[in-house]
């Protein structure tokens, strides 16, 4: 008989993960487990921008957690690489943020501002200077902000050698669709599989990414999350030649080309419930986008078209540590649109708070799951 696992995390996308790697490195017996496989949705097709300087609660609350993203993804890059072999993508980004308009403009100096006040370096760029390094861009542009504090990496390979690093140290994945919890009074001590057995531990994890809100799981036992899918959906194309070595973004649309050399354009914004399947209407969107900056984009080879689900809290903050009610029930949840960034640093709060020693990343208010109640 083996024995139960100190901590049992239900999830294997970017959140599960980098709990699960941060929880073996500080000693502790763990089982992951998943229903799928391993980042079979939006950990492995999210675009695996790394950006501090954009999305909700930024600037603001989530500014200081998103650039200590960037640094621990620096220092996670080689070391997932030595434990692994997998070599994770990650590499400077050269983002040009667009501006059509005076207004627009305005915004991006307005950025400018407070970027410089946090040491995160960019430039603005005039119209001519932006078609200097993207002559395929046409139609009305005012100017550009070109971001030199941007990376990326390959969500999907990060999250499988995360994955993997987890394994080597000896942690222990699973599959399994997680149905219940099981409970002696207040303390959670283990989970119920659909097939009947039962996993059980010191501490459970949920990082179940957008399913923490599926009405059934307050039915099942399972705590109801106030998250909700935001579908998003992204065309990978073939385009030769050398445009786009930076990734272009203007009005909720952008164009960037990979290090395989394909040339992904993106993305949407959608509530569909937890319909993951691409669609027409959304390729026909993200094509208008597309083609209203860069037209010569006309002539490309849509090669893959991928939609995931982003799981977006009430509040748009993540969702992370105790739950309250439940002793012993952990979250990692709610990243939204910055779930491959702040991944690092949630998997560091969670573990921390589940061994007693958060060190330099205690679970900050804003972000803690006690903020909210659970069905
Ligand atoms: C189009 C798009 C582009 C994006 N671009 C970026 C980007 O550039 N930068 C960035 O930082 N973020 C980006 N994101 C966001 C990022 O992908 C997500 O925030 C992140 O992947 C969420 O990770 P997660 O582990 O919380 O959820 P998920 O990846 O959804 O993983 C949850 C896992 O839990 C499993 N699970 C659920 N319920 C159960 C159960 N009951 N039992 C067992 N297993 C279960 C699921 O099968 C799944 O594998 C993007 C998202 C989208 C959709």
């Amino acid at each position: 008989m083996t024995a139960s696992p100190e901590v049992v995390v239900v999830g294997a996308g970017a959140a599960g993960a980098s709990v699960a790697y941060e929880l073996v490195k500080r000693g502790l017996t763990v089982t992951m487990i998943e229903r799928d496989s391993v980042a079979s949705h939006a950990s492995g097709f999210a675009y695996g921008g790394l950006f501090p300087t954009m999305g909700a609660g930024i600037p603001g609350p989530v500014l200081k957690h998103a650039k200590r993203g960037v640094s621990l993804h620096k220092r996670l890059a080689p070391e997932l690489e030595d434990a692994t072999g997998i070599d994770v993508e990650l590499r400077a980004v050269r983002s040009l943020d667009l501006a059509a308009d005076e207004e627009g403009f305005r915004k991006l100096e307005a950025s400018l501002a407070w970027q410089s006040e946090e040491d995160l370096e960019a430039e603005l760029l005039d119209a001519d200077g932006v078609r200097s390094l993207e002559p395929a861009l046409i139609g009305d542009l005012a100017g550009g902000l070109l971001q030199r504090s941007h990376f990326e990496v390959d969500s999907y390979k990060y999250t499988l050698a995360l994955v993997t690093a987890f394994e080597r140290a000896g942690g222990t994945h699973r599959p399994g669709d997680v149905v219940g919890l099981v409970r002696d009074g207040e303390r959670v001590t283990g989970v119920r599989l659909g097939s009947g057995d039962q996993v059980m531990g010191g501490a459970v994890v949920l990082a179940t990414g957008p399913w923490a809100g599926d009405a059934r799981d307050g039915e099942s036992g399972l705590p109801r999350f106030p998250v909700k899918p935001k579908k998003g959906e992204i065309l990978r194309m073939r385009f030769p030649g050398r445009d786009f070595v930076h990734r272009v973004s203007l009005g909720g649309h952008y164009i960037a080309r990979k290090p395989d050399g394909l040339v992904w354009g993106g993305s949407t914004e959608e509530d569909a419930g937890f319909d993951d399947r691409p669609s027409t209407s959304a390729r026909d969107s993200i094509m208008a986008g597309v083609l209203a900056l860069a037209p010569a984009l006309e002539g490309a080879e849509i090669v893959q078209h991928t939609a995931c689900l982003r799981p977006v809290s009430a509040d748009e903050m993540p969702i992370v540590g105790a739950l309250p009610g439940y002793d012993g029930l952990f979250a990692a949840n709610g990243a939204g649109k910055k779930g491959i960034l702040l991944s690092p640093v949630m998997g560091r709060m969670v573990a921390g708070s589940i061994v007693g020693e958060p060190g330099r990343d205690p679970i900050p208010d804003e972000f803690a799951a006690a903020r909210f109640e659970y069905a």
